[in-house]
């Protein structure tokens, strides 16, 4: 077999390097549901021209893995997940790179990005309290602590605390709290507990329609989804913590990859996602919460009224995310 030229291979490599380096596109690894973020991208290639390639995984540890595996010969250029726990992870792992962007700065509020420019929140979900509309007053409630109260004996439902979601919350507890009172916090659901924890928000919420326990904990867009499913169900949301903290909000968002090659294109796409006209059909999709204050958000998650965010950066959902695993080990939730 006739070896081929140093000429040809070189031409073949430069004409693979011009490839991957086009400039007119970028590489986004996500862990978003396709559809929910795929007509987003479609808008801003037809505003731009820019073409973006998504790959998608919903695992997220996979997708990391992926990114940290690949190294430095990864494509991709941005990472777009869900969870400040889990961007977090991805900054301390070496997978991100610090962005310096005025327009970031100016429309995420610094409560809901990295404090070292590696991610930022581009929506938001609040975390927050539900209760069966016929068993229970919303006058009954107050604060997530108040769930350990005796009087929600046997009455609350919980997520497992395997889902990062609750890991976070609980980290953001002890950030707020400090580690014994979140400890006695958290001992305290467990003791309330009318069932086994739930494998996900929606069985949770529906046990809590079917009359199996009175008030829980779940993100907004799961009741959003759920309700608009079964408009019927006796299921009322609570903004707890009015005269506090507040309520515990995180946050999707992305991150520009360390060894991302179309470092300017890509920082454009995530100043763009922070703009207006894509807040609003990022948050509206998912009946989530824009994360740029000046968007205003989707008709039906307004109706379920107005809540304080509590200001607590989101990072220390990561930062206290081992902590907050063995916590919630020690006080037997499972
Ligand atoms: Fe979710």
């Amino acid at each position: 077999m006739k070896m081929p030229s140093l000429g040809a291979l070189l031409a073949v490599a430069v004409f693979a390097f011009s490839a991957l380096a086009s400039a007119d596109e970028v590489v986004v690894y996500s862990t978003r549901e396709e559809h929910l973020i795929k007509p987003i991208f479609d808008a801003y290639t037809k505003d731009t021209g820019v073409k973006i390639k998504l790959v998608t995984d919903v695992e997220n540890s996979q997708m990391q893995r992926r990114l940290k595996v690949e190294g430095k010969d990864t494509l991709a250029d941005m990472l777009l997940t869900v969870d400040a726990g889990n961007l977090w992870e991805a900054a301390r792992e070496g997978l991100l790179r610090p962005v310096q962007s005025k327009v970031l700065s100016a429309h995420i509020p610094a409560h809901l990005r990295d404090p070292g420019n590696q991610w930022f929140g581009l929506s938001v979900r609040a975390r927050t309290i539900f209760y069966n509309t016929r068993k229970v007053r919303p006058a009954e409630l107050s604060t997530y602590e108040d769930l350990g109260s005796q009087k929600w004996k046997n009455r609350l439902c919980l997520r497992t605390s395997m889902k990062i979601y609750n890991q976070s919350l609980v980290a953001m507890m002890i950030a707020e709290h400090g580690e014994a009172k979140a400890e006695q916090i958290v001992k305290s659901w467990v003791a309330n507990l009318a069932s086994a924890p739930f494998p996900n928000d929606t069985d949770m919420l529906e046990a809590i329609a079917s009359g199996q326990c009175d008030v829980g904990i779940a993100n907004t867009y799961y009741f959003g989804r759920l309700m608009k499913k079964k408009p019927g169900l006796p299921i009322g949301i609570f903004w707890p913590d009015k005269n506090g903290k507040g309520v515990h909000v995180n946050i999707s968002g992305a991150g520009i990859t360390k060894y991302a090659k179309h470092e300017k294109e890509a920082i454009k796409l995530l100043e763009w996602l922070s703009s207006k006209k894509a807040q609003d059909m990022l948050a509206d999709v998912n009946l989530e919460y824009p994360a740029n204050p000046a968007v205003k958000c989707d008709p039906v998650v307004a109706a379920w009224g107005s809540f304080r965010h509590n200001q607590i950066n989101v990072a220390k959902a990561g930062e206290l995310q081992a902590a907050a695993v063995r916590l919630m080990d020690r006080a037997g939730y499972k």
